[in-house]
């Protein structure tokens, strides 16, 4: 068994962001050099989030709609967590919309969907944050 491992790197502009991020991911699978095995794609930090979805603006306004309906940035005060931090939202949205995804290789690509598109969800940015990616196999 073969295994690779890489760290992508994001500093957003904006303290929420969508980023379609499977070019990098797939640029990791062609460097690894593996054709057979999974594909493990997980956010390394408690405030920001990788999931599967479609690359279709209505839908992520939906998202950010959505998530500031169920946990609203403002006012900082409504939260416990917002003693030293004012990222409690961050926290939540994070919650909701996971940490991490799971993609099979099958013949050296991503065996992906027609529509799934690979994400990265920044909730807290402004700041470098990393998105690690492992894949095993053969
Ligand atoms: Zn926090």
């Amino acid at each position: 068994m073969k295994s690779y491992r890489k760290e992508l790197w994001f500093n957003t502009a904006h303290r929420r962001e969508y980023l379609n991020i499977t070019a990098q991911v797939r640029s990791a699978l062609t460097e690894s050099g593996i054709t057979e095995g999974l594909i493990l794609v997980n956010a390394m930090h408690i405030t920001a989030s990788v999931f599967i979805n479609d690359d279709e603006g209505g839908l992520h306004q939906d998202f950010e709609n959505w998530l500031e309906g169920l946990a609203p940035e403002k006012p900082y005060s409504q939260y416990h967590h917002n003693g030293f931090e004012d990222n409690a939202d961050a926290h939540l949205k994070r919650q909701i919309m996971g940490r991490e995804v799971l993609v099979a290789i099958t013949e050296g690509k991503l065996d992906l969907g027609p529509w799934e598109q690979i994400f990265y969800a920044e909730f807290d940015g402004k700041r470098r944050k990393r998105v690690l990616i492992k894949i095993i196999g053969e």
